[in-house]
């Protein structure tokens, strides 16, 4: 049985990349890699971003971010947000991956390591503006500024950036979420720091409220051309992954295809439309490790399904199958398994 396989189109990745950057500019895009991606292979986002000119690259982990390094080469500023252990520091030093950092604690153990390597590390500090998910609270701000000066005046630090993330909750809320962040930009500024990264905003505040973009825009969903749940399409942007399956039997008209909930397909998803060569048909069941699909005039064993894709046949985007389950397209992509070949056009 042929293996399914997730089709990522590079040059609609690039026009995406470049429908996002015109969006947002000046501000600068920070393409995020988390979860392999989005699940479309990290080596592969990472070198058709650098072959456009992504200068920035927002890995989550230190892992994730030497991978990049070793694709990137001495290109590149590579951003690793999650707190890491102090192996993973080191290791992040010598790959000049810059560090987020939203504890005290995180922050010291980073001093620390550089001063033991004789290295300056670059490092973001994160403010926490409403979202309580790591960040330094506003309270201890201004000492731990004062602290990150101190770093640098002593050549073992360097900060690069403030940030922050967003609830994307509602307008005012983001709104005030600015709020503290701008504030913790100018106590850091008046401190004498001059850090050039300033990043708030990720896919949707990124594109739909300019008012709220910093110098730098950390940007994932987007770029893949995965739109949010609930929210329109985007001009210039398409889904770049789609995923199809084989036809392997044939039963009372309808079409069994080898791709289950095993592989990663909710089986929640079973009323959902998908594409075959005869154009949109219905997602009947989802079985362990096969699938049924309304049958189609002329349909033969070895015939192509497309579960999701950019709709090209027919096919719902990963964020339409996304919706009716309340979730979001990314998850659809990320919990696919490793069964599924990946494979991409140059
Ligand atoms: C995932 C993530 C992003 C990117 O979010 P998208 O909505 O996919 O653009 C940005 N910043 C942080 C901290 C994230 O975890």
């Amino acid at each position: 049985m042929s293996r399914p396989e997730l089709r990522v189109d590079t040059e609609r990745f690039r026009s995406n990349i470049r429908a996002v950057r015109d969006r947002i500019a000046p501000s600068a895009l920070m393409i995020v890699l988390k979860d392999d991606a989005y699940g479309h292979g990290l080596r592969w986002a990472v070198e058709a971003a650098r072959g456009m000119g992504v200068d920035w690259y927002g890995a989550y982990d230190v892992r994730s971010g030497v991978e990049a390094r070793r694709v990137l080469g001495d290109a590149g500023r590579i951003f690793a947000w999650a707190t890491s252990t102090d192996d993973e520091v080191d290791e992040a030093l010598r790959a000049r991956i810059d560090l987020g950092v939203g504890s005290a604690e995180y922050l010291s153990r980073i001093t620390a390591l550089a001063a033991r390597r004789g290295v300056r590390a670059r490092i973001h500090l994160k403010i926490d503006t409403g979202l309580h998910r790591n960040g330094l609270l506003p309270a201890e701000w201004e000492r731990t500024i004062a602290e990150v000066r101190a770093g640098e005046a002593a050549e073992h630090l360097e900060l690069v950036g403030i940030w922050s993330h967003l609830a994307e909750a509602s307008d005012d809320e983001d709104d005030e979420a600015q709020t503290l962040f701008l504030d913790a930009v100018r106590v850091a500024e008046q401190s004498g720091a001059t850090p050039e990264a300033l990043h708030l905003t990720a896919s949707a505040a990124s594109w739909w409220r300019p008012e709220l973009r910093g110098s730098v825009s950390r940007i994932g969903a987007f770029c893949y051309g995965v739109r949010s749940a609930d929210g329109p399409d985007l001009a210039g942007v398409a889904p770049v992954a789609e995923l199809t399956a084989t036809v392997v039997d044939i039963v009372d008209g309808d079409a069994v295809v080898g791709i289950g909930a095993f592989d990663g397909i909710p089986s929640t998803l079973a009323g959902a439309r998908v594409g075959t060569p005869a154009g949109a048909r219905e997602l009947l069941r989802i079985d362990a490790a096969t699938s049924v699909v309304e049958g189609w005039p002329g349909m033969r064993i070895g015939d192509s399904v497309w579960m999701f894709g950019a709709g090209d046949h027919g096919e719902s985007s990963a964020t339409t199958l996304a919706e009716r389950i309340d979730t979001v397209g990314e998850e659809i992509l990320t919990r696919l398994t490793a069964r599924i070949r990946r494979v991409s056009t140059p």
